[in-house]
């Protein structure tokens, strides 16, 4: 079983979840990387796309094509959701990508002021529309 593990080369957190500015209400981080060009994210766990989003932020959901052990030592399929990669035309639904592999890039698409990825990570397989908002916008099904 593969371990979930976020992938960046360098990870900086400049917001975290439910905070006073763009994530109030979301359970999400941004992640800045080296702030010296785009950094990418590899993927966490090998995933398959579920949903591709580009009238926004262009939004990306991967989910586990098994379950994976979470930090915690639970097990159960996961999903992340990422935003602002301002080109994700090397992406389709259905697409597998394999653990380790660089899938998604730091962008400004949506509403951003600086290169980042926003994240978000829910427990278990990608359902309805993939937004949920119970009690706060997260991806959090259990
Ligand atoms: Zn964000």
């Amino acid at each position: 079983m593969q371990k979930a593990v976020l992938m960046m080369n360098y990870l900086k957190v400049t917001q975290t979840a439910n905070n006073n500015f763009s994530h109030k209400g979301a359970c999400a981080l941004d992640l800045g990387g080296k702030d010296t060009g785009i950094d990418s994210l590899k993927a966490p766990f090998t995933g398959v796309i579920k949903k591709i989003y580009t009238k926004d932020a262009n939004e990306v959901w991967l989910e586990s094509v098994d379950k994976v052990k979470y930090a915690d030592g639970t097990e159960d399929y996961m999903t992340i959701l990422t935003m602002h990669d301002n080109d994700v035309s090397n992406l389709k639904v259905g697409q597998v990508i394999k653990q380790g592999e660089i899938y998604y890039d730091e962008g400004t698409k949506g509403n951003a002021t600086g290169n980042h990825i926003h994240l978000t990570v829910g427990k278990g397989k990608f359902t309805g529309t993939g937004w949920y908002k119970k009690p706060i916008w997260s991806m959090v099904y259990k």
